[in-house]
């Protein structure tokens, strides 16, 4: 049920800001009420509805301002990873980091490619070994946030080669074991990526 909704939002057949009539659906699904709540909860905590009482739930609306700042927290936090993870990495995390820049570059759909680059860069924030950082970074939620702007304003295909190159050179910087080098990658590309995002929510 989960998985239904949130591939109903993120494939764009839930428009962002629609209200969605719980009884229509359950009905429409065969399914009873209780379950069909409890996915939209789990659905309203990623961020992608909010239930409003006493009006309806609704599929979530972007508030350029929440993206924004989101994005720039997401920007910091990122970056202090980038300070500790040298220190963690080993050949393993390297081979699959390599691995999925390939990974990301492969996928066909918008929700295949944010999750896949959701992973790449999760994965280089629990190589920060701080649970705390790793903690804040997931609820931040960063990732949902920016498939919903891509899915309003889908001009992420263009950026899709620069950003697999700005994968391999956060990967190379890593295996070259260059902090310094590490820091101005993953800076360049969270900064144009913001970018992209400020561009697209106009
Ligand atoms: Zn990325």
């Amino acid at each position: 049920m989960y998985e239904l909704l949130r591939e109903r939002i993120l494939g764009g057949a839930y428009k962002p800001g629609q209200r969605l009539d719980v009884g229509a659906i359950a009905q429409q699904l065969g399914v009873s009420q209780t379950p069909l709540k409890e996915a939209l909860a789990a659905l309203a905590r990623e961020g992608l509805v909010e239930i409003k009482a006493r009006s309806g739930t609704y599929v979530a609306q972007l508030a350029t301002r929440d993206m924004i700042e989101v994005f720039d927290i997401r920007i910091s936090l990122e970056l202090l990873a980038a300070e500790t993870l040298l220190a963690h990495f080993t050949a393993s995390d390297l081979q699959w980091l390599s691995a999925q820049v390939q990974v990301i570059q492969a996928t066909q759909t918008l929700d295949e490619h944010y999750r896949e680059n959701a992973k790449f860069h999760q994965r280089l924030v629990l190589l920060s070994d701080n649970r705390k950082l790793a903690e804040l970074y997931d609820q931040l939620h960063a990732h949902v946030h920016i498939a919903l702007v891509h899915l309003v304003a889908p001009g992420w295909w263009h950026d899709s080669p620069i950003e697999a190159q700005e994968h391999t050179a956060i990967v190379a910087a890593i295996r070259a074991n260059n902090s310094d080098e590490l820091r101005a990658t993953m800076q360049a590309h969270l900064r144009r990526s913001r970018a992209t995002l400020a561009r697209q929510l106009g």
